[in-house]
């Protein structure tokens, strides 16, 4: 049996913490998970894993809701046609899942021989933690705290009617009105879900267009169908309270407006879940929104204490949350390292049709901070995408201009969660376009538009975005 390398300790059992909690075990480390709310932490029982549970179900309905125009007549077998949402048994079934992956990632945990101290903990100074009435002394801490919905004030969750999404599963309905209040990633997602489950929304966003800060095109593609699937869609208009009113809630806009609903949700963004863990008095710098300061080892400034997740604000993802954790780990039990590379991060928007996006993004080509060439493959003369009755989307590849270096790709389609895997997988191998296009695609296929894609880059100059 090999020898305990050093004592790790892991505040918070999310999958900034679980993950390296795995790695830290697999290396011979004595492993010691602090977790105060369930193991898989807020991604697996609030935030990530139910959205997207429910999102499976909303996905289905739209599916249902398309189902005439493929031939299918609506009721014309029990249990088929068009139908509507059973909110109990739906949130019944987002809850039991969510509880199932935490039972999983407790045994996966148990199996690798890591401790788990169920409870609040904090730090003791830079090499130990207090938790469950104890002081565990460790060579290594990683905090892996996560973070928590942010909360305007004017606007404080009652979850009753005015909700954040984490207070949307107890619901004993499916909110006949909802006003989704922040057009960011979660606030797009819940109102697209909403919307198909049969929901009437009005998503109220402050900028321009939904999704600010993703792919301009792909933010209009989801913007048009939102507003064709009869969403109200009230853009550069600022929440500044919201309060019960009646048996519903009043929304009143900055400039005056009010938009009434029975139910709104706030996705106005996430607050470091740093508070009480005594990080500063162990050396640990936060920056002025409370965020970890962590490198790109996932080190603070406190000698021996790491950070991972969203309790660092690098990229809010489960993804990038889990390789900050396994760096940590490998960084401290001296294991070779790669700094993380966020320019390589693949992430998804899970609405209908899905954003997946990898490498550069077209702003950074535009303004010339990047020297690339780019095309667009609209879905709509894919042959797949007619079968399947939609055309919403595209494929967009970017490429280094003279070498044909694949830099990154944005994919609006069902299922571009899956399709990205190509692009990403070329972006961080460095294919090159040509190396793109002589791959084979099944036909007929969407990621038949990938590879074609990259075949209209071969060309010397590339098409000019
Ligand atoms: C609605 C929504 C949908 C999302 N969907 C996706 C998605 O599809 N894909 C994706 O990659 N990401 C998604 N994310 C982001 C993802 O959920 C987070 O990036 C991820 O949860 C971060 O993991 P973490 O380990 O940092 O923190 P968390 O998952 O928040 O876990 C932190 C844990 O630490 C515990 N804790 C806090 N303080 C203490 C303490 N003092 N002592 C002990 N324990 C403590 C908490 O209770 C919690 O269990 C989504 C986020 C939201 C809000």
């Amino acid at each position: 049996m090999s020898q305990p390398r050093g004592a790790v300790v892991i505040l918070g059992g999310g999958p900034g913490g679980y993950e390296a909690a795995l790695v830290a075990a697999q290396l011979g480390a004595q492993v010691t998970v602090v977790d105060s709310d369930g193991l898989g932490g807020a991604c697996v029982l609030t935030d990530c894993v139910p959205s997207k549970t429910l999102i499976a179900t909303s996905t289905t309905m739209s599916v249902l809701h398309g189902a005439e125009d493929l031939g299918i007549r609506a009721g014309g077998r029990p249990g088929w046609g068009r139908g509507s949402v059973d909110a109990p048994r739906l949130y019944a079934r987002v809850k039991a899942l969510a509880k199932a992956q935490s039972a999983d990632v407790a045994l996966r945990l148990a199996a690798a021989g890591v401790e788990i101290v169920t409870g609040r903990g904090a730090l003791a100074g830079p090499g130990a933690v207090l938790a469950g009435g104890r002081r565990i002394e460790a060579g290594s801490v990683l905090v892996a705290t996560g973070a928590l919905p942010r909360v305007l004030p004017g606007a404080e969750p009652d979850g009753e009617r005015i909700l954040t999404w984490r207070q949307l599963y107890d619901l004993p309905e499916l909110p006949a009105e909802l006003i989704v209040v922040g057009s960011g990633v979660t606030g797009a997602e819940f109102a697209g879900a909403y919307q198909a489950l049969g929901s009437q929304v009005t998503l109220v966003s402050s900028r321009e267009r939904v999704l600010p800060h993703e792919d301009a095109d792909a933010a209009m593609v989801l913007e048009d169908v939102f507003r064709r699937r009869g969403m109200t869609v009230l853009s550069r208009s600022r929440a500044a309270a919201v309060k019960r009113s009646g048996d519903g809630v009043l929304v009143t806009l900055e400039d005056g407006r009010a938009v009434r609903g029975s139910h709104c949700l706030l996705t106005v963004g996430m607050v470091p879940a740093t508070q009480g863990l005594d990080l500063e008095s162990a050396g640990v710098t936060l920056d002025g929104r409370g965020f970890v300061e962590v490198d790109r080892v996932s080190r603070t400034t406190a000698p021996g204490v790491y950070a991972a997740g969203d309790c660092t604000g690098v990229l809010m993802l489960a993804s990038v949350a889990a390789m900050q954790g396994r760096i940590a780990m490998w960084h401290t039990l001296g294991e070779a390292v790669q700094p993380i590379r966020l320019d390589h991060v693949a992430a998804t928007i899970f609405t209908d049709p899905e954003i997946a996006t990898v490498g550069v993004t077209a702003a950074a080509v535009e303004s010339g901070q990047v020297d690339a060439v780019a095309v667009k493959m609209p879905l709509a003369t894919n042959a797949r995408a007619k079968m399947q009755g939609f055309r919403d989307g595209f494929v967009k590849l970017f490429a280094r201009r003279g070498t044909g270096i694949v830099l990154g790709g944005v994919i609006v389609a069902p299922r571009a969660s899956e399709l990205i895997l190509g692009v990403s997988l070329a972006v961080e191998q460095s294919l090159t376009v040509d190396q793109m296009a002589h791959t084979f695609a099944v036909y007929p296929s969407l990621s038949g538009s990938v590879t074609e894609a990259a075949r209209r880059l071969m060309r010397p100059a590339g098409d000019e975005l």
